[in-house]
């Protein structure tokens, strides 16, 4: 049993993959070819917004976002205390500050009541985290960043696809950034990511910044970075979009489907014969992508542990809220009782859109056995 099953999904594309990556190695424009462009186009119209930029990878769409926000030394930025680390990483590397506030116990997201509290007169910047698939409450967070004149940028790593009221992740706030690394929702074979925006004057900044700062060719008008998608990505991701609508309806449905066998084996709330197991909450107004189909349990290690001796991989995410790892270890913070406590029993099940009933109940069942110990 794989966590995340590439092979089968490759089997549905491979045809339409290796043509798509032929024509690359026949025009060799390796380096911002065709493909770039035809994706970028694509995927501006699948989000539904003026503007989208490949980018090296997901790190690479948070750093750059912030570039073109002239964010830095002196600025802090809000971002939830749970997270990937990359979505503090960036701020520090840029020399301003991550602020954490903590997250929503349900939906695992910025909690919108703990924002406003954490504002001063430098915040610049906002970066709610999509987990698992699901949006942040975005609008809430829209209307706080405003009253205060600060930037939202959604890092929507794990939830492109995903929709909030109606509207794609990462048209949602005034930079969506997402990761194309290959267990993401929409994954190539190596790194990549994307930036999208409505606003003109930061995508001509982000399209820059990706390749040096430079507006035409050795003429740098700002710091940039090498941080540009490759073609071969580019190719490898126009053949997965084709099939990435059906995918997305299929996550949907598979992320259900655990959900009501977790019910049906006789999960009531959030209780399982004395052994607490909490299934994931996914809003009315959202639709998850499940980039992560995740739970929570007590004694998650020795879970973890049972289920990996029946062959069952699982994964966490993450052990550690940010603001406990070592690199943040000089910040002065407050406290983050959630992401403290949450940390401790998330455990993360095989997800991807080509899991069939009879294995999810197999999970099911040996999670509950787990479970009760
Ligand atoms: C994966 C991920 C990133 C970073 O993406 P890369 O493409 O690996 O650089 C950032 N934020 C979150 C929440 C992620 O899950």
């Amino acid at each position: 049993m794989r966590f995340i099953d590439l092979k089968t999904q490759y089997a549905h594309i491979a045809q339409d993959l290796r043509a798509r990556i032929d024509a690359v190695l026949d025009h060799g424009q390796f380096i911002l070819g065709p493909e770039v462009r035809e994706l970028e186009e694509r995927l501006a119209e699948f989000v539904g917004v003026r503007h989208c930029i490949g980018v090296a990878s997901g790190t690479d769409a948070l750093l750059i976002a912030m570039l073109a926000l002239e964010i830095g030394r002196g600025d802090e930025v809000i971002t939830p205390a749970f997270s990937f680390i990359a979505t503090a990483e960036t701020i520090a590397l840029l020399g301003a500050r991550p602020v954490f506030v903590d997250i929503d116990p349900v939906a695992y997201t910025l909690d919108p009541n703990k924002l406003e509290t954490a504002i001063t007169s430098r915040t610049r910047a906002i970066i709610p985290v999509s987990l698992y698939g699901q949006c942040a409450e975005m609008d809430t967070i829209n209307a706080i960043a405003a009253r205060h004149g600060i930037a939202v940028i959604e890092d929507a790593a794990q939830s492109f696809g995903a929709l909030y009221r109606g509207r794609r992740s990462c048209a949602l706030s005034a930079i969506g950034c997402t990761s194309f690394f290959p267990s993401k929702p929409l994954g190539a074979y190596g790194d990549g990511g994307a930036c999208f925006t409505n606003d003109d004057r930061l995508a001509q900044a982000i399209r820059e910044i990706r390749d040096h700062g430079q507006d035409r060719r050795y003429h740098h008008r700002r710091l940039g970075l090498n941080g540009r998608l490759d073609t071969l990505q580019a190719a490898v991701l126009l053949a997965k979009l084709a099939v990435f609508p059906e995918e997305i309806a299929a996550r949907a449905r598979i992320g259900a489907r655990y959900t009501e066998l977790f019910q049906a084996h006789g999960v009531v709330g959030s209780d399982v014969g004395g052994a607490p197991l909490l299934t994931p909450h996914v809003h009315p107004h959202n639709q998850s992508v499940y980039a992560q189909y995740t739970i929570q349990v007590e004694e998650r290690d020795e879970v973890a542990a049972r289920l990996a001796q029946q062959g069952i991989p699982t994964a966490v995410h993450y052990p550690l809220p940010l603001p406990e790892q070592p690199v943040f270890s000089g910040l002065a913070q407050g406290d983050h009782p959630v992401s403290t406590a949450v940390a401790q029993r998330v455990l993360s099940l095989p997800m991807h859109p080509y899991l069939d009933e009879a294995t999810q109940e197999r999970i099911v069942i040996a999670v509950m056995q787990a479970a009760r110990g």
